[in-house]
C-alpha cells in the first residue's frame, strides 16, 4: 500500500531523514516509535506530501508518486492524516467540518456527503453533536470528529501523528477505541504514538526511528520483550 525507498529530507542544513526505507502492506497497522526529534512527524508529512522528500521515492498503492508530475492534492485525498492538535474549523459545526472536504475538494453532492458524514459521526459516537461547534467539545470529542473528517474522504491509508498526546488522560481511551475500530475495519494505518498498550494490542509491526533512520522493525511482542538496538532499549526503559 505504501512503499518508501531511501527518503532523505533536509531543513536547511539539518538532515532530518537519512535514507528511510519502509513498506506498509494493505490492512497492516504499523506503529512508529522513536524519541522526540527522531523524524517521525517529518516522515508522516513526507508520506502525504505535506513535505516533499529531497531524495528517494514513494509509491502509494503500487503507483510511483512523482511530486513534480502528480497532482498532489489528488494524492492527499487518498491519505488521511490526524494530528496531535485537531485543526477543526472553529467557525463550522461538527457536521460542516466533516462534509467540507468531500463537497469542496471531491465535489461530492452535498446530500450524499451529509449522509456519509452522519454515518461517520455515528461510527465515532458523535451523531448527537452534529450541530455544535468545536468549542463546545472536549478534546477527545474533537479528535473523534477529526478522525471522522479524515475518513469522509474515503482514504486508503490513515496516518496518525500522536493523536492522543494533547488529551487529558481520561479522554485518551475513547480516541484509541475509535482507532481500534478502524483496525477492525481493516484500515491500513501508520500510527505515531506513545501509547504502548495500544501498540502491543493492535500493531502488526513496530518500527523504531532514531536520528532520521529506521533502526529496528519487529512484531510488537518481540520488540517490547527484546528490543535489539541500544537506542530502542533506552527508549523503552524510559516509556515502559
Ligand atoms: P519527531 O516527530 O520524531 O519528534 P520531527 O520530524 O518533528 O521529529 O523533527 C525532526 C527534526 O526536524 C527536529 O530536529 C526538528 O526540529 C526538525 N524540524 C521538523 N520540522 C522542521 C521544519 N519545518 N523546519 C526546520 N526544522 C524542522
Ligand atoms: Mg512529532
Amino acid at each position: 500500500m505504501v512503499k518508501v525507498e531511501n527518503v532523505h529530507k533536509y531543513f536547511g542544513p539539518l538532515h532530518v531523514l537519512k535514507g528511510v526505507h519502509l513498506e506498509v502492506e494493505p490492512q497492516e497497522v504499523v506503529v512508529l516509535l522513536g524519541a522526540s526529534g527522531s523524524g517521525k512527524s517529518t516522515l508522516l508529512r513526507c508520506l502525504n506530501f505535506l513535505e516533499i522528500a529531497d531524495e528517494g521515492k514513494i509509491w502509494l498503492d503500487g503507483q510511483f508518486i512523482d511530486p513534480v508530475k502528480t497532482d498532489l492534492n489528488r494524492v492527499r485525498t487518498d491519505i488521511g492524516m490526524v494530528f496531535q492538535h485537531f485543526n477543526l474549523f472553529p467557525h463550522m459545526s461538527v457536521l460542516e467540518n466533516v462534509i467540507e472536504a468531500p463537497v469542496h475538494v471531491k465535489k461530492v453532492p452535498r446530500e450524499e456527503a451529509r449522509e456519509n458524514a452522519l454515518s461517520l459521526l455515528r461510527k465515532v459516537g458523535l451523531e448527537d453533536k452534529k450541530d455544535v461547534y468545536p468549542d463546545a467539545l472536549s478534546g477527545g470529542q474533537k479528535q473523534r470528529v477529526a478522525i471522522a473528517r479524515s475518513l469522509a474522504m474515503n482514504p486508503r491509508v490513515m496516518l496518525f501523528d500522536e493523536p492522543t498526546s494533547a488529551l487529558d488522560p481520561e479522554l485518551v481511551g475513547e480516541v484509541l477505541q475509535v482507532m481500534k475500530e478502524l483496525v477492525e475495519d481493516s484500515m491500513t494505518m501508520v500510527v505515531v504514538t506513545h501509547e504502548i498498550g495500544f501498540a502491543r494490542e493492535v500493531a502488526d509491526r513496530v518500527v523504531f526511528m532514531d536520528d532520521g533512520q529506521i533502526v529496528e522493525e519487529a512484531e510488537p511482542e518481540q520488540f517490547f520483550a527484546q528490543p535489539q538496538h541500544p537506542k530502542a532499549q533506552q527508549f523503552l526503559s524510559r516509556v515502559l
